[in-house]
């Protein structure tokens, strides 16, 4: 029976022309079952534990379970079918109780100690080292090393912040989905797009209201926030969003119950008592152990340099905006609810280009191909045509080779459609590892969501990608690379595996780098009816519009990543000081724009409260930092000559790309520039340098 289910097949690549929702129960519990006994068989007394009699047979045992249960979630995603959705839901519990259980396994935890103080830990492999050394943290964060009465404290706290934190968001949700403003004349409506006018009618339509229906999901209030030439509109919708789940909530069918201040202290209380716990003096050097970033003090003042910097830029934007407010919309002073509105009228006037126009220079076919010759020029590979089962007949594959070698493959999922997660995302099918002659090469899966090509006269017509969606392609490639062009041996720090939370957007983020690349897009654009490249006048409005009011984003950024950091480092949850007073001293030394005094946004900052971001929403700063450090080094190759841009790629790719998480992201950064990162380039990139 176990010989007939595909899923159990892991003698190539995954058979999606085969698996069906019926195997799964099957195949997992027999995966399930054979780790459990290896388990079992290695908590056993040993006489000596080492790599090959202990982490080697656990990592065999546990990866076909891991790659089984990622094509089933893959699958999940991209081809969802109530019959897949059904058995996905059933053995998630079962999947996920296995990996708890055996990150709490205090037996197995004793064992990683004990190799890591033998004789034999010296002699291994830095990557081994490193994943031993992974082991042992994960463990001890996990609160394994407590004595029983903590543990059991830790066991409750995990599960009361586990509660509280969903109901957060649920908050958010109930609030955001309960409160409706409906707009009755539609000549109150002036300024709004005919689309957006479409959905809010259908909107009360489908409830039997007359007029225009307006939500706080994205889609509906922030164009109202952005076009709506009424300011009285604009008001009532900016308050109920920023008021959400809050004391300060007006219009919404419940206040209390969805009220997510206390939450938001509970939260905070639970995780200062966790790091002191396990012997910390705050969450954020919690937060911290496993990333990039050394301590709290070091990502405050990363921040506050930050700030300082773009404050200049920050001031010329507010005071460009204010001005054209005033005079050419007659906004005498310019409120939290006029901002996105006056400054979307402010691109339009200096920016006159629409993205349907650009889109026209970017066809499918030579956008991807743009790509292909970019990624084999930088790193000296050859991208070719595969072919291996798929899920769906859109789905491509691909393998990417050095001299006639193998080193990695893909499948390309680009287009939108029923049944399919939305969003752009990288995954890994299969990592790589390898001993002596056998090596097992990576294969990532690569999916968006674009527009599908259109059927014209029964012809397929090239889809158009938006610039945004270029970048996006460029950047899950970034991260498919990362991925796929490893050679590091070890499975549990080969290619994304093992990286530090705040680098692993580097090599994505690097790669959107060259979307704005005048040599890049020449090549790999061709108007969809006359064939011509992007011309250069349109190019340079598109690179002028790049940086809009790229000093307040930067400042925003900045006061979000700051007061995060100070909720989790010195703010005391069990004394007298509110949130609030923490958020406001921030905004006061940091921010220019100071949002009206009924705004609590916090209460549906989920990113901290609901998320994996606690004392970690810095990360996006962080690795933009590295990203754009990294490309300044192509850049100034580009300077010198097409040798040292090829230097240059072969240095990104051997110290950066291909080292994966076997050493610390640091390391690699510096191996790379010769230097630790500097700040210089993301603010230059930004149009925010002197
Ligand atoms: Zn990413």
């Amino acid at each position: 029976m176990t010989e007939q289910n595909p899923l159990l097949d892991f003698s190539g690549l995954p058979r999606f022309d085969a698996i069906k929702a019926e195997h799964v129960t099957p195949a997992i519990d027999t995966l399930l079952a054979q780790s459990r006994t290896v388990v079992s068989q290695l908590e056993a007394p040993q006489e000596q534990v080492s790599w090959d009699n202990f982490v080697a047979p656990l990592e065999q045992a546990t990866e076909l379970l891991g790659r089984a249960w990622g094509i089933v979630s893959h699958l999940n995603n991209v081809v969802d079918t109530p019959e897949l959705r059904a058995t996905y839901n059933e053995n998630q519990p079962k999947v996920t109780e296995f990996w708890t259980a055996l990150g709490q396994n205090e037996v197995l935890f004793a064992k990683y100690k004990a190799l890591r103080a033998s004789a034999e830990f010296a002699t291994l492999s830095p990557a081994r080292q490193r994943i031993i050394d992974n082991a042992v943290r994960d463990f001890r964060m996990g609160g394994a090393e407590l004595p029983a009465e903590q543990k059991e404290r830790y066991a409750a706290i995990q599960e009361q912040h586990a509660a509280v934190s969903t109901r957060f968001s649920e908050n958010v949700l109930d609030a955001t989905n309960d409160f409706k403003l409906l707009v009755a004349d539609e000549a109150d409506l002036a300024g709004v797009p005919a689309d957006v006018k479409a959905a809010a009618r259908a909107a009360a339509e489908k409830e039997g209201k007359a007029g225009y229906e307006f939500s706080l999901h994205f889609p509906s209030y922030f164009p109202l926030l952005q076009f709506a030439d009424k300011r009285e509109l604009r008001e009532a919708i900016y308050r109920a969003n920023a008021t959400k789940a809050s004391d300060q909530a007006e219009g919404f069918s419940k206040k209390e119950d969805w009220d997510n201040t206390a939450n938001i202290v509970t939260l905070l209380k639970l995780r200062d008592e966790e790091a002191k716990l396990l012997g910390y003096r705050n969450f954020a050097e919690v937060s911290l152990v496993p990333k990039m970033a050394q301590s709290p003090e070091q990502v405050i003042s990363f921040l506050e340099d930050l700030a300082q910097r773009a404050r200049p830029y920050a001031q010329q934007d507010l005071d460009e905006l204010k001005q054209f407010a005033r005079e050419e919309l007659g906004l005498d002073e310019l409120k939290a609810w006029d901002i996105p509105y006056a400054s979307e009228k402010l691109q339009e006037r200096r920016y006159a280009f629409s993205a349907q126009e650009v889109k026209q220079y970017f066809p499918e076919p030579k956008v991807v191909d743009g790509l292909f010759r970019l990624i084999q020029r930088l790193f000296n590979v050859e991208i070719k045509t595969d072919s291996a089962p798929v899920w769906h007949p859109d789905v491509r594959f691909f393998r990417i080779e050095r001299a006639g070698k193998l080193i990695g493959q893909f499948y390309l999922d680009l287009y939108a459609r029923a049944g399919k997660s939305g969003g752009a995302w990288m995954d890994d099918a299969r990592g790589r590892r390898a001993s002596g002659d056998k090596v097992q090469t990576p294969v990532a899966y690569l999916t968006c969501n674009f527009t599908e090509p259109a059927v014209v006269d029964g012809v397929a017509q090239p889809s158009l990608f938006t610039h945004d969606e270029v970048i996006t392609l460029f950047h899950e490639f970034g991260h498919g690379l990362h991925h796929m062009l490893t050679v590091v041996d070890e499975l549990g720090v080969s290619g994304i595996s093992g990286v530090e939370w705040d680098a692993v957007e580097l090599p994505s983020q690097f790669m959107e780098n060259f979307c704005w690349e005048w040599d890049v897009l020449e090549h790999m654009t061709a108007h969809a009816s006359t064939g011509e490249p992007l011309p250069r006048a349109l190019y340079d409005k598109m690179l002028a519009a790049k940086n809009f009011q790229s000093g307040l984003q930067t400042l925003r950024q900045v006061e979000f990543s700051l007061l995060d950091m100070h909720l989790h480092y010195d703010y005391d949850a069990n004394g007298s000081q509110s949130v609030q007073a923490v958020i406001d001293g921030v905004r006061q030394q940091f921010a220019l724009i100071i949002p009206p005094a009924f705004n609590r946004f916090q209460n549906s900052f989920g990113h901290i409260f609901a998320g994996g971001y606690a004392a970690g929403y810095y990360s996006y700063k962080w690795a933009e930092v590295l990203s754009a450090d990294v490309y300044a080094a192509f850049e100034e190759a580009q300077a010198i000559s097409p040798a040292a841009t090829a230097e240059t790629g072969k240095r990104y790719l051997e110290e950066i790309l291909s080292v994966g998480g076997s050493r610390p992201a640091l390391e690699s950064f510096t191996a790379f520039r010769g230097r630790e990162p500097s700040i210089d380039a993301l603010l230059r990139h930004s149009g925010m340098a002197a």
